[in-house]
């Protein structure tokens, strides 16, 4: 196989968090031009990254293809040694991405690290995925045909990443491709590019150069990919909006495309869950879980009626039971919640904000009886960043723009329901089908409802959970195509059909 330059077994290189550059055809390069993101926490600058020119993504692709002409030929076998080590190499710099991560995305360093373990344990399942040929029909012997299918790999393969997980999210389409013999070149969210760079730089240890490939650049840099005809395939994370203006780019040179898009996951609570107060604290974190940012965090919360009082103390008591704050400032007790992540993202909840006030829908109080409206901003406690307090809205109408829209951010509504054909309508109508759940304590009802629902994933007693062997996708806006298991596998490869007589 073509070299690796560290092999299984070796203790991967330290990196260094404090300057941060391309990795293009195995080598760290930097721009001319450069540019920095903002800490949303401290609101001060991070370091400098570059801002990738066209003739970068030209170098890159060059490179891609080159590599590609030896990563194909690679076994299984081999790319999975080089997949695991590069797992022992995320793991032993934990603490580095993991810092960096809460200075560029927000979230509290203890969650972070949760995702920097989390990817690392999820490259190794990747790792350990077959997707190998199937034999259609074996007629050979009675003179007819073997009919083979195969999976080929694409050729090079493109991420595009968000902000809200930076990492986890990059590290699915980076596996996927590379196992399948693509080789890759990620585009970090030009709000996070930090932890992906390192990524790509780490990559180099592991793989042969050209075949993970990183570049960060403004706003031209995702249409210059998405249009590139060196281009095979593209993985998009992100927006409805984006998605569709990617899904058009690519079509210019019939690109593969994978959409993970946006989400407004319902949760159906029945009155006979078996605690009601503990059903709403677990709700509560699965709605403001990394301040909301999450595609599948619960957006719409649907309860019966006869518990949705008892439901909505215990539900505003947990959310306002969260400590928000710095996630690298000392704390007395350590943040769930950070700042939203971007300025947009703090603007866009403003409105939202605005428009429940101009609406006059009314929000939950807790105890502290202070008006959740005036002092969700209020939070000069936790520093000059984009920090949100969570709101509640008590039963608003399904037309409001916080039922409607996808918030992500931390304003959630409750609203009742009592008729069970009803929610199951409600819970339905919205273009987006990402998640959703049921919570109640009869088990085989509860699953007859969720089969109902129309979403690529759907809880019963939970949400948010995943396996390594399951497909993550969307019904209708929500995306096209999966990520995860086999068949995420599947989506980095053509079919080919041998057809084989004697
Ligand atoms: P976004 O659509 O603003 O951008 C995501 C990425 O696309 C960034 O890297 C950006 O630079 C790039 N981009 C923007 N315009 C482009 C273009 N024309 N061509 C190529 N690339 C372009 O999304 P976001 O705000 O970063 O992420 C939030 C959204 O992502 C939410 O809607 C959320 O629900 C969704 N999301 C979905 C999943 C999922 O798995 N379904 C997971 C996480 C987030």
């Amino acid at each position: 196989m073509a070299t690796t330059t560290t092999m299984k077994g070796t203790a991967p290189a330290l990196l260094d968090f404090t300057t941060f550059t391309n990795t293009i055809d195995g080598k760290q390069t930097t721009t001319a031009e450069t540019r920095h993101s903002t800490n949303p926490s401290t609101l001060e600058a991070n370091p400098e990254v570059p801002v990738s020119t066209e003739e970068d993504v030209n170098r890159a692709v060059e490179a891609a293809r080159k590599a590609y002409n030896s990563w194909r030929k690679t076994t299984f076998a081999e790319r999975r040694a080089c997949l695991e080590a590069y797992a022992d190499g995320i793991a032993a710099n934990l603490e580095g991405f993991a810092t960096m991560l809460t200075r560029e995305q927000g979230r509290p360093i203890a969650l972070t690290r949760m995702e920097v373990a989390t990817t690392s344990e999820r490259l190794k399942q990747t790792a350990a995925l077959e997707l190998t040929d199937e034999i259609i029909a074996d007629d050979k012997d009675s003179g007819g045909q073997t009919v083979v299918k195969r999976y080929t790999p694409l050729g090079v393969a493109c991420g595009i990443v968000p902000w809200n997980f930076p990492i986890g999210l990059a590290a699915l389409k980076l596996s996927a491709a590379v196992m399948t013999g693509n080789v890759f070149i990620m585009k970090p969210s030009p709000f996070t590019p930090y932890a992906n760079l390192k990524m790509a730089e780490l990559a180099q240890q592991f793989f042969p150069p050209g075949v993970i490939q990183c570049l960060s650049g403004d706003d031209s840099l995702g249409p210059w990919l998405t249009e590139h005809p060196g281009i095979d395939k593209v993985s998009f994370t992100g927006s409805v909006a984006t998605g569709k203006r990617i899904m058009q780019s690519c079509s210019k040179t019939l690109k593969r495309v994978t959409l993970e898009l946006g989400g407004n996951d319902a949760a159906i609570v029945f009155p006979d869950v078996k605690d009601v107060a503990a059903t709403a604290a677990t709700l509560a974190q699965a709605c403001f879980f990394n301040t909301s940012q999450i595609c599948i965090a619960i957006k719409r919360v649907y309860v019966h009626a006869d518990i949705y009082s008892a439901f909505r103390a215990a539900f505003v008591a947990a959310a306002n039971g969260f400590v928000y704050g710095d996630g690298l400032a000392p704390h007395e007790s350590a943040p769930f919640m950070g700042p939203l992540t971007t300025e947009t993202q703090y603007k866009h909840v403003q409105t939202l904000l605005d428009d429940v006030r101009a609406t006059k829908l009314d929000v939950v109080r807790g105890d502290d009886g202070r008006d959740p409206l005036a002092t969700a901003m209020d939070t000069k406690d936790a520093g000059k960043g984009y920090f949100v307090r969570p709101v509640i809205v008590d039963n608003p109408p399904d037309s409001a723009r916080v039922v409607a829209e996808e918030a992500f951010g931390p304003i959630v509504p409750l609203m009742q329901w009592t008729d069970e054909e009803d929610v199951i309508r409600r819970a339905n109508d919205t273009r987006l089908g990402l998640g959703a759940s049921v919570w109640s304590g009869d088990l085989a009802h509860a699953a007859e409802v969720a089969r109902r629902l129309e979403a690529g994933n759907v809880w019963v007693n939970t949400h948010m959970m995943s396996h390594p062997e399951a497909p993550f996708g969307g019904h209708k806006w929500s995306g096209i195509g999966v990520e995860g298991g086999v068949d995420g596998l599947k989506q980095y490869c053509d079919i080919q059909v041998l057809y084989l007589a004697n």
